[in-house]
């Protein structure tokens, strides 16, 4: 799909800015009976910034694949379409991710709510109708959709997908022998992420991965790399890689960048939403978070939910670090330092030795070093 940025016009404009008005994110443009903006005018890019803001992608103000798939998932209402498992086109969209959320509540482990119809959508579904003694079929039509609003949820909280990975957890050990972890440096290739004179966000965070690969891997774990030095696969890409590798974790590296040379500082993200949280995405988030700002100094701009298609679409427990802003310039100075990413890449693999740890033998965050790990990992393997 082409980007359609600020000063484009013609028929996918217009798309977008439509469902734009129909979001209530933009009113129609003034006079002449026009419906819709035929231009990307700076109305427009300030509706799609709100827009991408509201759906945790990155606000730039530009419609890319994401920005695009996004708003046209956001056109669908439950119960507007019938749904079901098409197995060759999988359907998605704000629907379908309603419908999940409802099975997860009533207690149906309909999967991680990713807005994707797939097999663990109907099994869950085909289970409430039988439960509920509708037609069983598998397909989300108004009978079912009737049946759904009738009901109000159970309890709250025992969402089986995240007891799921809370249990897997704790059945992995505190070893970090062994485990698999997917590193995804962001961007890369043609995508230079963010650019600050002669820095590239895709070639630090290159570096920054190679760095957190060689520790991992001297601790015994297994680290993955998403990409190349030189490709840039999809978000989807990524966390199909980290799904068919059947990765332990993901973790996802970037730096951030603003038009105010004053943002600084590292902030974490895990899969989230203001209906549940990936419990164990979160406390790594959480973990990475503390670690980052209490060992380099970056301020920190705190762990928070998402629902970004990586942290969305990994089966594992996913985090996203943005670690620091080019635009600033003390950040940048920091990020330049090979040092330094030395010990964003130590604070990294500290935080992953702690959430297995489960409060084992713990120590103040910024105290545990990598010899500490190196030590633990000898005397358990004993
Ligand atoms: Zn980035």
């Amino acid at each position: 799909m082409q980007v359609r940025r600020r000063g484009d016009v013609g028929p996918a404009v217009a798309e977008i800015s439509s469902t734009l008005t129909a979001l209530g994110l933009l009113s129609a443009p003034d006079g002449h009976g026009a419906v819709q903006h035929a231009v990307f005018d700076q109305a427009v890019e300030h509706a799609v910034r709100t827009f991408q803001q509201q759906r945790g992608l990155i606000t730039d103000g530009v419609v890319g694949p994401a920005t695009f798939r996004a708003l046209r998932d956001a056109t669908y209402h439950l119960g507007g379409r019938p749904l079901a498992y098409l197995v060759s086109a999988p359907m998605t969209g704000d629907d379908v991710f309603a419908l999940q959320e409802k099975l997860l509540e009533l207690g149906y482990d309909a999967g991680r709510a990713d807005g994707t119809f797939g097999p663990q959508v109907e099994l869950a579904l085909r289970s409430f109708q039988r439960d509920y003694g509708l037609v069983i079929d598998g397909i989300c039509g108004p009978g079912t959709i009737r049946a759904l609003r009738q009901l109000a949820p159970k309890v709250r909280g025992g969402r089986p997908v995240l007891l799921r990975e809370q249990e897997r957890v704790r059945q992995a050990g505190p070893l970090l022998r062994g485990k698999r972890i997917v590193v995804d440096p962001g961007h890369g290739g043609p995508d230079r992420g963010a650019v600050v004179g002669a820095t590239h966000e895709a070639d630090l965070m290159w570096d920054l991965a190679r760095r957190l690969e060689g520790q991992m891997a001297a601790t015994g774990m297994e680290a993955l790399l998403s990409r190349g030095e030189d490709s840039s696969p999809t978000d989807p890409e990524r966390a199909a890689f980290a799904n068919e590798t059947g990765a332990d974790l993901f973790l996802s590296l970037h730096v951030d960048a603003n038009h105010s040379p004053l943002a600084e500082g590292v902030a974490c993200f895990h899969y989230g939403t203001p209906n549940g949280t990936s419990t164990v995405g979160e406390a790594l988030s959480g973990l990475i978070q503390r670690e980052l700002s209490a060992r380099t100094g970056l301020l920190d701009c705190r762990s928070h939910p998402r629902t970004w298609e990586p942290l969305r679409m990994t089966r594992c427990p996913a985090v996203r670090v943005e670690v620091g802003y080019l635009t600033n310039p003390g950040d940048l100075a920091r990020l330049t330092n090979p040092g330094f990413r030395d010990l964003v890449a130590e604070s990294i693999l500290i935080a992953v030795k702690r959430l297995y740890l489960l409060g084992e033998n713990d120590q103040p965050t910024g105290t545990f070093t990598f010899s500490d790990i190196l030590r633990h990992e000898l005397a358990k393997a004993e």
